[in-house]
C-alpha cells in the first residue's frame, strides 16, 4: 500500500473501494500484538512525539511497546510522559516483535539502528523523497509534522485522545512547524492542536518547556554564535560555526544546540541560515533553515541529504574550509530562486 500524492491522508478514501494508507495501517496495527517503534538519529520533538504518541495509543490497545533510538534527545523532553520508555541502541539483535514503525525515515538507513531489515516495516514519514521501504508505507509531505499523521492513525485505532497522547501530537506539531513558523502549516495542524489543547494540553506551559528551558551555558553559546556569526549575499545568508572548542568555552554541551539555527531568521533581511557543525571525527554536519520560499532541501539533496523546504540537512567529510564556499554559494541560488518566487 503506498501513497504519494501530497493530498494522501483523504487521496485514496474517496469511495473508490480502495483502501486508504491510514486504514490499511490500522488493519495492519490491530492483526499484530507487539510492536517496536523507531525514528531517525539524533531525534527531534516530532520524533519523540510521535513516537511516544503512538506507544500510549498501543498501550491503549493492549499491545506491547518496545521504543528503540539510536541517540538519546535533547534534555529538554526528558520530563515527558514516556520518556523512560525509550532504549538507547544502535542495534537491535533479535526484534522478536510482529512489525516495526518507522517515524520520520525517508529511508531505513535514518533510524542507525541496525538489526531491523527483515521485520514487517510499517513507514510513516512526511519528508520528501521516503524510498517506500515499508510493508506498509504511508508519506505525506503535505502534513506539517509526522504527529499530524499518527494523529490520524490513532484516531482510525478508536483510541482515546488522553491528555499524554495529546501532549505528545502537540509536542510533535510545536516544534517541527518551528512553533508554528515553518510554510506548510494549514488548517489541519489547527485543528489537530484544537483538539490537544480540549483534551488537557496548556500551550503555554508547551512552549515554556520547549523554548524557555535553556541552561545558562546554552545562553553564553547563543552569544558566543551570534559574535562570530558571517553573513553573506548582502545580509540575506548567515552563516554559523560551532565546533568542541565553543561548548567547553561557553560551558554547553551538544544537548544544548538545537533550535539555534533559528535565532538569525529572526533578523527581518535574513532569508535563510547554515549552521556548520565539525564533529570529533573531521565530519561536518549541515543545517539549513529559511523563510518563505527559499527551499533549503532542494540544496540538501544535491549532498545526499534531506527535509523540508524550510528545514534541511546532510553530513559531508570535511574539512570546513574545503566544503564551505560550494554550500554557500548553492543556497545564495536558493534565496535568488525563493525571492522570485514570492508574491
Ligand atoms: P536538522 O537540521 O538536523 O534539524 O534537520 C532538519 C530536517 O532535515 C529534519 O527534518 C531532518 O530529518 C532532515 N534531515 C537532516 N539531515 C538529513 C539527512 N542526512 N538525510 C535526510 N534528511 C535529513
Ligand atoms: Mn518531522
Amino acid at each position: 500500500m503506498t501513497a504519494t500524492n501530497p493530498d494522501s491522508h483523504s487521496g485514496l478514501e474517496t469511495g473508490s473501494g480502495l483502501t486508504s494508507p491510514v486504514e490499511a495501517i490500522r488493519d495492519e496495527i490491530l492483526k499484530r500484538r507487539r510492536f517496536l517503534i523507531t525514528s531517525h538519529a539524533r531525534p527531534d520533538g516530532d520524533s519523540i512525539g510521535s513516537q511516544l504518541a503512538m506507544a500510549f495509543a498501543l498501550d491503549a490497545l493492549g499491545k506491547e511497546v518496545r521504543i528503540v533510538n539510536a541517540d538519546a534527545a535533547p534534555d529538554h523532553y526528558q520530563d515527558f510522559p514516556g520518556m523512560d520508555r525509550i532504549e538507547i541502541a544502535t542495534r537491535v539483535e533479535r526484534p522478536d516483535v510482529d512489525a516495526v514503525i518507522v517515524m520520520e525515515c525517508s529511508e531505513l538507513g535514518r533510524t542507525g539502528v541496525a538489526g531491523l531489515e527483515h521485520q514487517f516495516l510499517v513507514n510513516i514519514d512526511h519528508h520528501a523523497g521516503n524510498q517506500m521501504y515499508g510493508a506498509v508505507n504511508w508519506h505525506d509531505e503535505a502534513s506539517a509534522a509526522c504527529g499530524e499523521m499518527v494523529f490520524d492513525v490513532i484516531q482510525a485505532l478508536g483510541v482515546e485522545l488522553t491528555e499524554e497522547i495529546a501532549t505528545h501530537i502537540y509536542l510533535a506539531i510545536l516544534t517541527d512547524t518551528g512553533s508554528f513558523h515553518h510554510s506548510n502549516i494549514t488548517p489541519r495542524t489547527f485543528d489537530i492542536c484544537r483538539q490537544c489543547v480540549e483534551a488537557g494540553v496548556t500551550p503555554a506551559v508547551m512552549a515554556r518547556r520547549v523554548f524557555d528551558s535553556n541552561s545558562f551555558g546554552k545562553l553564553k553559546l547563543i552569544g558566543a554564535l551570534l559574535d562570530d556569526m558571517e553573513l553573506a549575499d548582502e545580509g540575506r545568508l548567515a552563516v554559523l560555526h560551532l565546533d568542541d572548542d565553543m561548548l567547553a568555552a561557553t560551558g554547553s554541551t551538544n544537548n544544548d544546540t538545537e533550535g539555534l539555527i533559528n535565532l538569525p531568521l529572526t533578523a527581518r533581511e535574513i532569508q535563510a541560515v547554515v549552521f556548520f557543525k565539525v564533529t570529533q571525527t573531521g565530519e561536518v554536519r549541515v543545517s539549513m533553515r529559511s523563510k518563505y520560499d527559499v527551499d533549503v532541501r532542494k540544496v540538501a539533496s544535491e549532498f545526499d541529504g534531506g527535509g523540508h523546504k524550510n528545514a534541511a540537512g546532510f553530513t559531508v567529510s570535511g574539512p570546513l574550509e574545503a566544503v564551505q564556499a560550494g554550500i554557500v554559494q548553492r543556497l545564495v541560488g536558493a534565496i535568488a530562486a525563493g525571492l522570485q518566487a514570492r508574491p
